[in-house]
């Protein structure tokens, strides 16, 4: 067959640009090499409908051991008494959870998304918004963090079968024993969407929702740089009170519900090259390495966020305790839009976020998301982190100058020389 150039040479435009460009999008990363050859392996040919040794295909033993060492891999990473790797991505981890948790129409409590919270926390154009009744809490506006009393007043009145615990942009540490607290008081399931913070988690950088949450879902392709994908774990099964009941009326286990919420229920064969690629990246997940590039992750938000507000940047919430950060432009006079428009013109990729409280549209927006997560596999590290939020500055404050954004552009590029990352 004749090599598809058109695709083919589109890769290899794609691969210039991540590797000459500062990747500060908060949710993503750059595998390692493994990762990649794994994910783009034979294992992709397979058909593996249900779950290791319970198959609906035969020829299943090799991938099996791969999908049973992912789990074991997860489980081990996050101290969890059950594990699922199957979810094709985040999104359909949470639908997975939803299903099993609660029955359509029924009521849950949701992290605002115009404060930090993910479209399948209760979106009206998500699935969670359309087939279940969000109610939501946010963060305190003189703060920018999650106010408990407020979470805890909301449950009360609502009576919400599910709380959400977890965002896409929220800069801070979050109690989950709080939270449980909070569930327990008014008999709700708590549920912990980990899908920014979970690399940090897993080497113990943030506190650890295992404990406390009755069932966490994370992505697989942020801080925990994997393939791209979902996860659903549980620190210990439990009987769910709202689930589907057994034939004898017993209550079902979650464990059970789970795994058929995954598939039959919203999946059909599980991406079992993409399920080594995730047991590849537990594998390099457990190591110490992982660990130091974890710890880089932190203190490079840390350095970020200190050279942004030393430039008079307002930072939501005053500063960060995981790998990212929300900006608020309204200061300097630019929309998020504009202001990621004029950055990738420099070479630079960030993404335009609501800021709590926004007056502007979800196209428009108020400010700027940022993560460290991709730069710091990249190498670069605290004295790195002054430079970028000049670039950023400098940008901002020059964003019609189509000159000196592509200037700033070729100094990127000559920053992100040397920084190798893929072999050829
Ligand atoms: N949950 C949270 C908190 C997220 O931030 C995201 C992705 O940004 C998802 C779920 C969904 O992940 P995916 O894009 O893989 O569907």
């Amino acid at each position: 067959m004749q090599r598809d150039t058109e695709i083919f040479d589109l890769i290899d435009a794609e691969k210039e640009r991540q590797l000459n460009g500062l990747e500060l999008i908060a949710s993503e990363n750059f595998v390692s090499d493994q990762v990649l050859e794994a994910a783009g392996s034979v294992l992709t040919n397979k058909y593996a409908e249900g779950y290791p040794g319970k198959r609906y295909y035969g020829g299943c033993e090799v991938v099996d051991e791969v999908e049973n060492l992912a789990i074991e891999r997860l489980k081990e990473l996050f101290n969890a008494e059950y594990a699922n790797v199957q979810p094709h991505s985040g999104s359909q981890a949470n639908t997975a959870v939803f299903h099993a948790c609660m029955n359509p129409g029924d009521k849950f409590l949701g992290f605002d998304l115009s404060h930090g919270g993910h479209l399948t926390h209760g979106s009206p154009v998500n699935f969670s918004g359309k087939l279940y009744q969000p109610v939501f809490y946010g963060v305190n506006k003189e703060t920018g963090l999650i106010d408990y009393d407020e979470v805890a007043r909301i449950a009360k009145e609502e009576k919400p079968k599910m709380i959400i615990a977890g965002a896409s942009a929220y800069s801070r540490e979050i109690d989950y024993k709080k939270f449980r607290e909070i569930a327990d008081s008014v008999g709700a399931i708590l549920f912990a969407d980990i899908a920014h913070p979970a690399g940090l988690i897993a080497k113990g950088l943030l506190s650890d929702p295992l404990p406390h949450c009755h069932v966490v879902s994370s992505t697989t392709h942020k801080t925990l740089r994997g393939p791209r994908g979902g996860i659903i774990m549980m620190g210990k099964d439990f009987d769910n009170p709202f689930g589907e009941k057994l034939k004898n009326g017993n209550l079902k286990k979650m464990s059970t519900l789970l795994n058929s919420a995954v598939f039959p229920g919203n999946q059909g064969g599980p991406l079992e090259h993409i399920i080594a690629a995730k047991a590849v990246a537990f594998g390099e997940a457990l190591t110490d390495e992982f660990l130091h590039y974890m710890v880089q992750v932190k203190k490079n938000a840390r350095a970020l966020a200190e050279a942004f507000m030393a430039k008079d940047y307002q930072v939501i919430s005053g500063g960060t305790d995981n790998h990212m950060m929300l900006i608020d432009l309204r200061n300097k006079n630019i929309s998020g839009k504009d202001a990621e428009e004029a950055l990738v013109k420099a070479d630079i990729t960030v993404n335009k976020n609501m800021v709590p409280f926004d007056d502007k549209s979800p196209f428009v927006t108020s400010g700027i998301r940022i993560g460290t997560p991709a730069v710091t596999t990249r190498g670069l590290v605290e004295e790195d982190m002054a430079t970028i939020v000049d670039f950023i500055d400098r940008v901002i404050n020059n964003y019609q100058d189509e000159e000196e954004l592509e200037k700033i552009g070729n100094e990127v590029i000559d920053m992100m020389k040397g920084k190798p990352l893929f072999k050829d």
